[in-house]
């Protein structure tokens, strides 16, 4: 139709002419480190692959198994028949190493969101969430018709005051963050949050989507600082670390079985492929009994952000903040001639004036490719040591 291809053209020229139009370029990826494009073949510090397990033997082998004996769908939703008992064997699993009463698998991190938030705060429900938080909290927040207020990136007075000010006209509050921002690489205050979500009856949710397997010696971020914090609803995805594709939430038994009754993301959309939770189950069984594994990553970054002397990384991912995604753009580009695989990040994904080189550091990334990195960053134009502090503006 002449009036909606209208309407797309438009759009795509206002893209272009802000460099914000986003390109799905072809990439093939033969092990846990590079990636084919145009013909080139690039180190990767793009990938969520933290521990290079999306070609683990054990993954592969897991997955073909359950893909010869069970087939390659679900066939339908799990409120129908697509409830294998390779998902709730899955659910132990998640839910022990979370140390969780119990936990429910969704098809993706994103549906799992999209699917809890609207089941726990409704109609004269309060929804609190970072300025900052993932893209699907806020989706969630969106599908909910709770009123949602958003507190100053991991700024816990700033929570407690829309709390103090707000709490008693809602019935219910939800406050839900990410653990480890995904574009920041920073942790939330969850200790903290906790104890404040404790004190005005709160229910704490956080996404550790680049928390497992990577932070708190595999089993995330609530359990990062040491001792764990008190986050009764622990959300995350089975495609960054565990190296598949899936979400869950861990929490107590009553919500997870009112999640199961009532998530609509769960109950309207096909269930996780039985060789996808095989394959999760094999990667469980390595980030448990592999606790070094799980600590290479940080330790990598970390490494990495000394070199530049940025500040000490709290995660896998260190961002350089560039400014505007031209730079951004450019600068990955330069990365690339070099042999280095760096996504640039614009808005809307980071807010704007923030465009920056995202690096996401996995467990098998040579050091010796890590110092050349490191070295090429410096030499870029765009690199200015001190880190910017991000905007305060919602991602949209
Ligand atoms: N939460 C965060 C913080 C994420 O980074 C992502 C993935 N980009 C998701 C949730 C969504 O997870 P999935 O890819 O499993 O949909």
């Amino acid at each position: 139709m002449r009036s909606l291809d209208d309407f797309a053209s438009q759009k795509l020229a206002e893209l272009d002419a802000a460099h914000l139009r986003r390109a799905l370029v072809e990439s093939v990826r033969e092990d846990g480190l590079y990636i084919t494009r145009d013909g080139r073949r690039l180190l990767s510090f793009s990938c969520n692959d933290y521990l290079n397990l999306t070609h683990h033997p054990a993954l592969k082998a897991a997955a073909a198994q359950a893909i010869e004996l069970y087939g390659v769908g679900a066939g339908a939703s799990r409120l129908v028949t697509g409830n294998h008992p390779l998902l709730h064997e899955l659910e132990a699993r998640l839910a022990r190493l979370k140390r969780a009463e119990a936990a429910c698998v969704f098809g993706s991190g994103y549906l799992a969101n999209a699917g809890i938030i609207p089941t726990l705060a409704g109609t004269q429900d309060l929804i609190l969430i970072d300025e900052l938080a993932h893209a699907c909290l806020w989706a969630g927040a969106q599908l909910s018709p709770a009123q949602t207020l958003v507190f100053r990136h991991n700024d816990v007075t700033h929570a407690k005051d829309l709390l103090a000010r707000d709490r008693a006209k809602f019935r219910r509050a939800l406050l839900v963050t990410d653990g480890v921002f995904s574009m920041d690489g920073d942790l939330a205050p969850l200790r903290e949050l906790g104890a404040l979500c404790a004190s005005y009856d709160a229910w704490l949710m956080s996404d550790d989507a680049h928390g497992l397997g990577v932070i708190g010696d595999g089993r995330g971020s609530a359990f990062a600082a040491g001792a764990s914090a008190d986050v009764p609803l622990q959300m995350g995805t089975l495609s960054k670390a565990i190296g598949g594709y899936g979400g869950y939430l861990c929490a107590s038994r009553p919500v997870i079985d009112l999640i199961k009754t009532r998530a609509r993301t769960l109950i309207y959309s096909t269930g996780l492929p039985p060789a996808m939770a095989a394959a999760a189950i094999a990667a469980l069984d390595i980030i448990e009994s592999d606790p070094a594994l799980t600590r290479r990553p940080l330790e990598k970054a970390r490494a990495f952000a000394a070199r530049l002397g940025l500040a000490e990384a709290q995660s896998p991912i260190v961002p350089i903040i560039v400014g505007e995604p031209e730079a951004a753009l450019e600068a990955s580009r330069r990365l690339a001639e070099q042999g280095f695989l760096v996504a640039a990040i614009r808005p809307p994904t980071v807010p704007a004036g923030t465009a920056r080189l995202r690096f996401a550091f996995t467990a098998a990334h040579p050091d010796e490719e890590i110092a050349r990195l490191a070295e090429a960053v410096r030499a870029l134009a765009a690199f200015k040591p001190a880190r910017k502090e991000p905007e305060r503006c919602p991602p949209s």
